[in-house]
């Protein structure tokens, strides 16, 4: 089979059609619920969508689209031609779990900074690159701040990973639901390229909702878009910060 040359060649993921079609239901939201912030958002995601100007907001499917081709493009390219394996890293901050009356006031720099040192003295090889993200739990009321990565699989990078385990487990030893462990660092081997590196590049916040899974006999969880309120202030809280106080880096400049 011939391997994708680009995220867009992909038949089940986004296209510039469907992030249109998004910006309009963003649209038709924001001004559903209305207030002069809501539908300032919407006419400037109405104007970007309508092609009568590129917004490049971070709160716009459209623009997060191109972006996201782009990037997740480039950094495919790059890991072909180096032709080493990759590893793909979720670290999740239990710990700083917060309410959404906190939402405005949570600092992601400072979340990236924390990472920052935590990554150099687990003593990770550079470049690591991903996202930072943030979704909202439904049953518990909270926002949960994590990030996905993107690592090199190498010897001296697994070694590290070890190590940031054990510090992970003593800053992170609680779940924010009762009764469930924490899995504060997830690591998954790179094997599909464009599907994971657009995963970790999706540039949205949704709310996760807790079901039982009567055939396991156990917790699941289910991705949806948030609700209309929680969706509008998300949406806005992006416009306002921008995609790169969302993107994490860590040595990616120096990645030839
Ligand atoms: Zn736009």
């Amino acid at each position: 089979m011939a391997k994708y040359q680009s995220l867009a060649e992909m038949k089940r993921t986004e296209t510039v059609q469907t992030a249109i079609e998004e910006n309009f239901a963003r649209v038709a939201i924001l001004r559903k619920v209305g207030g002069s912030e809501n539908h300032a958002l919407a006419d400037i995601l109405y104007d970007c969508a309508e092609g009568l100007k590129q917004c490049n907001s971070l709160a716009c499917k459209l623009c997060n689209w191109r972006f996201r081709v782009q990037k997740v493009d480039e950094i495919v390219a790059n890991i072909r031609r180096e032709g080493r394996r990759w590893s793909v890293m979720t670290i999740i901050d239990y710990s700083r779990a917060f309410p959404n009356s906190e939402l405005e006031n949570f600092d992601v720099k400072q979340a990236k900074d924390r990472l920052r040192r935590l990554l150099d003295r687990s003593g990770f090889d550079k470049p690591i690159l991903g996202c930072f993200e943030s979704d909202f739990h439904v049953q518990c009321g909270l926002w949960l701040p994590h990030f996905h990565l993107l690592i090199r699989n190498t010897k001296r990078n697994r070694k590290a990973t070890k190590l940031l385990r054990k510090k992970l487990a003593k800053l992170q030893p609680n779940h924010i639901k009762e009764g469930r462990t924490a899995r504060p660092l997830k690591v998954q081997k790179l094997r599909k390229p464009f599907t994971q590196v657009g995963y970790i590049y999706k540039l949205v916040s949704n709310s996760v909702h807790d079901y039982y899974r009567w055939y396991f006999k156990v917790m699941g969880t289910k991705k949806k878009r948030l609700d209309n309120r929680l969706f509008c202030q998300s949406l806005c809280l992006m416009h306002k910060v921008g995609r790169r106080r969302v993107l994490f880096s860590y040595g990616e400049r120096d990645w030839k």
